[in-house]
């Protein structure tokens, strides 16, 4: 029996010594180096080979390196393969960090800062107390909910959107279709952290800006997919939009003559909001192929049919 990594490599190095150290009893290898496919049995991967159920035919469980699996073709992966996301603490705190900081940067209103400083402007703009400002959070999984408990203490008037019904204290959380226009109508500051899955790919558009209070501001953390770029452009230059924090791109690396680079009112960060940290993520999965050895469920365990 052996684990497979096929993903970074420099992190994979760090995963071997915690495998080596903690779970010695699990042979890890890192890819190419596979040794007998037949003796496959668990394979980390965000890539994974295109010929997967002919390449590793005995493989019990696909680990996803990241949070998302939209990389994935799930249609070219066996059926009967169980796919688990990766859910581990690493991920998380970065997360939390990244949108604190920006729902802060856009509470606070720094974008136009940045602008006003390039300029030698000097105009203040009226502080708003976070109690005045209404957060709205697209996405109320893992991630979405670990970042509205991190925005919650400022104050913030927080609600929620997500397909199907939460409750969180303290947060009005609506639910499909028929309540987003609600969610929208009041949501000041807009965080999208939702799965990418062919409902929610263009979501972020034209149509969806229009309903948003005018001025409002955008931070797109989820996936680039989710974001109609150019309709972002139209609502920036049109003021239906005050400013927008992009971590995700359609495309990445973002093509060099890409307008979002050099627009006023749009920060960006090379899809570093969260990262997979080796340390963490290799024990996650350490007790996730425990379970499944122990026929017990597997965090993370993604559902195929839905997508995330
Ligand atoms: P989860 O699977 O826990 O949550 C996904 C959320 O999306 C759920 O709340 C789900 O709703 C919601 N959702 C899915 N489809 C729809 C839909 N059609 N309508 C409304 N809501 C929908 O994922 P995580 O919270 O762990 O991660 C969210 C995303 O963050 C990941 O998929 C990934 O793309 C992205 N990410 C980005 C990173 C970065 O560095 N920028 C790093 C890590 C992740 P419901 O709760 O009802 O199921």
């Amino acid at each position: 029996m052996t684990v497979v990594y096929k993903s970074d490599p420099v992190r994979g190095e760090v995963w071997r010594e915690i495998f080596a150290r903690e779970a010695p009893d699990l042979p890890f290898r890192i890819w190419p180096d596979i040794g007998d496919p037949q003796s496959v049995r668990y394979l980390v991967a965000w890539m994974p080979p295109p010929d997967l159920g002919a390449l590793l035919p005995k493989l019990d469980v696909l680990f996803s390196a990241g949070a998302g699996v939209d990389q994935l073709d799930l249609a070219s992966i066996p059926a009967h393969l169980p796919v688990v996301r990766m859910i581990e603490p690493g991920i998380v705190g970065g997360m939390v960090e990244f949108v604190a900081m920006a729902v802060l940067m856009l509470h606070r209103d720094i974008p136009a800062y940045v602008d006003q400083q390039r300029r030698a402007q000097w105009q203040p703009i009226r502080v708003w107390p976070a109690a005045r400002r209404r957060v709205g959070v697209m996405g109320l999984g893992m991630l979405g909910r670990a970042a509205i408990a991190a925005l919650a203490p400022f104050g913030f008037e927080i609600a929620g959107w997500s397909r199907s019904r939460h409750v969180i204290d303290g947060v009005t959380c609506h639910a499909g279709d028929a309540e987003l226009d609600a969610f929208l109508a009041r949501s000041e500051i807009l965080v999208a952290l939702m799965a990418l899955t062919p409902e929610t790919r263009g979501i972020l558009d034209a149509k969806l800006f229009a309903r948003l209070p005018r001025g409002a501001s955008i931070v797109n953390v989820g996936r680039g997919g989710h974001l109609v770029e150019p309709d972002l452009l139209a609502a920036l230059d049109g003021g239906q939009l005050s400013a927008a924090i992009l971590d995700v791109m359609r495309t990445e690396p973002l093509p060099t003559d890409s307008p979002l680079w050099s627009h006023p009112r749009i920060m960006l960060t090379p899809h570093v909001a969260s990262m997979t940290q080796p340390e963490t993520a290799a024990r996650a999965v350490i007790a996730n192929i425990r379970r499944h050895r122990a026929g017990q469920p597997m965090d993370g365990l993604v559902d195929r049919a839905r997508g995330y």
